[in-house]
């Protein structure tokens, strides 16, 4: 028999069509494939014992022969029973196996065996129960540092194990599965090729330390990290450089005057973070090729007031900006914020779908005297056009596809783009998901604020939370109640708005309070969000629609109502609707039943921390990468063996080497294969984004 890596799965002996579909279903079809699938686990069952020293409980291996094999009949029906016992130099030791009947024919009285299993006590006798067993000639579970395998449809760890043996024996590794990877970077960080790693990690064998390859701290675990790392940045930089290769037709002049315009228009100093975003955004601005920049703040971080200065730019060179928002609420609050810093020079307008005088307002932007229009995904509809788009803001860009942002840049010639998002991303995971972006982050809150100090408590705590509720609003508080769902409902065990929500409001009854949420209409919704913001109403019942952007300092109080309803980072975008005064703020998040530790956990952590880094990193943690960007049509691939998490330093290392590695890839013929490869790919992601 010959392999190679392009061989189906279904002609390996073991596997036939049944069993190939089951490994088609979860992804392994061809030979090539199937030696991805690493152990995730490894036993050391190498040292072998004698019988005359097993004189208590534990796990051994042994070896021996086997005499006096018999089935015993049990009572229990389906159930049956081989007792024998193992015979070598120094004793012997009862060996007992339930359900495997089978033994007594295969089992040869001349040949030595191997077992590897647990020894117990009965009636003050040893015995070893289920053991592990085959021909020491040709041992495969045990007698060697023994790969364990999750299992694939039906295939067990000990099947796979047979498999992955049968493959090693017949393939050419290293001509069936060459290594694209640079040479001198592998050897720069001493690392195996390909087929080495493969081999080390399948059949681990000489001096190799079982506890690093648990850790998954070999070479040749870090050859695959690197490599699926690699490969997915080297992918990204191509993306990036077919976005970002041709000029654009727009200049920006930044220099001094602007400087000091900027100045001027800012009530307030920069924060140092601010002010180094800023000077990253002024480099992309002032280059030839366009910008294609994602900026990461926390909640009230100041990141509208750069975007802001940057609109401001583009603005006095003489071309025109969009601000685009995910909610008309947002929209009319970013409009409101660059209306009173840039209406009195500028002309500026809200644009959404519920606008009057739309037609009107659509005309003159395309003819270039609205200079600067907010507003909704309204902006990207195809009457809309942009007479010379210098650049293109977003703001919560996780609430839009890449489709969208591409319609929105397709509204000029090559804009430069600004995305933001409050929504704190692991580096890691920013970039691996966003990649093709340069990253800015605002880490650091302007001076000033608050802080906010956070509650979790059970539900019989509710009464007390509430009176002290309302003695906060006697003192002139105001405050945010987040249930998650709008009714009660019989599948799942939340509290809702028109449930919960309107009792509390019974027991606030004095204090105005009202209703916000998904199905509000458009005119209530901005009728509530502006009385509540002018201190009218003083409790504002919500759901999650008040999770994004909303600005309301004097707003200090929240209550999460079935807080572990919520994931982690979402409680802490919550969160950020206060401590946006000078007032302390406080959080109380109240749960019901707490059904998983992560969940316990996740409480845990919002309780203790409010930097939304170190809180998207827990939650990196528990969810995992898709999850955590809202489940797998975020984009985020999954790697195979690479963790974001715990491989994160290589993450950076290989986004270094991608990036250098495309800049001299004109000289390198060596790269060719590589480059074809990840090149095809990343047209591909490129068409599939420009096509929606
Ligand atoms: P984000 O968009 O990141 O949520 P904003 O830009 O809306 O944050 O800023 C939140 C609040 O902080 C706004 O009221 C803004 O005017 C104020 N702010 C922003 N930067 C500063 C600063 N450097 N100093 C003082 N206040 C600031
Ligand atoms: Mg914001």
């Amino acid at each position: 028999m010959n392999l190679t890596a392009e061989t189906p799965l279904v002609e390996l002996r073991g596997i036939g069509p049944v069993r190939s579909r089951e490994l088609a279903a979860a992804g392994y079809r061809l030979v090539r494939d199937l030696l991805f699938h690493l152990p995730f686990r490894y036993e050391d069952r190498r040292s072998l014992a004698t019988v005359g020293r097993v004189d208590d409980e534990g796990e051994y291996l042994l070896s021996g022969r086997l005499e006096k094999l018999s089935r015993v009949r049990l009572r229990r029906r389906g159930m049956s029973m081989v007792r024998g016992r193992l015979v070598d130099d120094t004793g012997e030791l009862p060996v007992v196996w339930f359900n495997r009947p089978y033994l007594v024919d295969q089992v040869s009285a001349e040949e030595t065996y191997l077992l590897y299993g647990r020894v117990r006590r009965r009636a003050e006798r040893l015995e070893l129960l289920n053991p592990t067993c085959e021909p020491a000639a040709e041992a495969l579970h045990s007698g060697r540092i023994v790969p364990v395998y999750n299992a694939l449809g039906k295939l067990g760890s000990k099947a796979l194990r047979r498999l992955m043996d049968q493959i090693l024996d017949h393939i050419q590794l290293e001509s069936e599965m060459p290594d694209r990877l640079p040479s001198e970077l592998l050897e720069s960080y001493s690392l195996p090729s390909l087929a080495t790693a493969l081999v080390t990690l399948h059949r681990p064998q000489g001096e190799i330390s079982v506890e690093r390859l648990n850790e998954r701290r070999t070479p040749a675990h870090e050859r695959l990290i690197y490599g699926e790392f690699f490969r997915l940045q080297l992918e990204l930089a191509v993306l990036r450089s077919l976005e970002t290769r041709e000029r654009k037709t727009h200049r920006h002049d930044w220099g001094e005057p602007t400087e000091r315009l900027l100045g001027e228009l800012l009530p307030f100093s920069l924060t140092a973070a601010q002010q180094r975003v800023l000077a990253e955004i002024r480099e992309d601005m002032t280059s030839p090729y366009p910008m294609l920049r994602l900026l990461q703040g926390d909640v009230g971080s100041g990141k509208t007031i750069v975007a802001a200065l940057a609109l401001m730019v583009t603005l006095d060179s003489g071309h025109q900006g969009v601000f685009m928002a995910p909610t008309e609420i947002l929209a009319e609050q970013h409009y409101r914020t660059l209306e009173r810093l840039l209406g009195r020079r500028f002309n500026v307008a809200l644009l959404t779908s519920s606008s009057p005088e739309q037609s009107r307002l659509r005309r003159e932007l395309a003819a270039g005297e609205i200079q600067l229009a907010v507003g909704t995904h309204s902006l990207i509809q195809e009457s809309v056009s942009v007479r010379r788009l210098g650049l293109a803001v977003i703001d919560e860009q996780h609430r839009f596809g890449v489709a969208q942002r591409r319609l929105l840049q397709d509204k000029g010639v090559r804009p430069d783009l600004l995305v933001m998002t409050a929504t704190p991303i692991p580096r890691s995971l920013a970039l691996t998901a966003y990649g093709d972006l340069a990253l800015s982050v605002i880490d650091e809150l302007p001076p000033g604020r608050s802080p906010i100090s956070t509650r979790v408590v059970a539900g019989s705590s509710r009464p007390a939370v509430y009176r002290w509720l309302r003695r906060r609003l006697d003192l002139g508080a105001q405050a945010y109640l987040v249930f998650p769902l709008i009714d009660d409902s019989e599948r799942i065990d939340a509290a809702a708005v028109s449930g919960l929500g309107e009792e509390v409001r019974e027991l606030l009854s004095g204090h105005r309070s009202e209703i916000l949420h998904g199905r509000s209409s458009r005119e209530d919704r901005a009728r509530v969000m502006s009385e509540f913001a002018a201190g009218e109403v003083k409790v504002l019942v919500a759901t999650t629609l008040v999770e994004v952007g909303l600005d309301v300092p004097r707003a200090t109080i929240m209550v999460i109502e079935s807080a572990e309803r919520f994931g982690l980072s979402q409680l802490h975008q919550l969160r950020g609707r206060i401590g946006r005064g000078s007032e302390p703020s406080t959080c109380v998040a109240i749960h019901g039943k707490l059904a998983t530790d992560s969940t316990a956990r996740r409480l845990e952590i919002f309780a203790s921390s409010t930097d939304g880094f170190r809180v998207a990193e827990a939650d990196l943690e528990i969810r995992g990468p898709g999850d955590l960007l809202g489940t797998r049509q975020s984009g985020v691939p999954l790697f195979r063996v690479a963790d974001l998490v715990a491989d994160r330093e290589w993450l950076e290392i290989a986004r270094k080497d991608a990036r250098e590695i495309l800049r001299s890839s004109d000289q390198r013929d060596d790269l060719r294969p590589l480059l074809a490869a990840v090149e095809k790919r990343a047209v591909d992601r490129h068409q599939r984004f420009a096509g929606g």
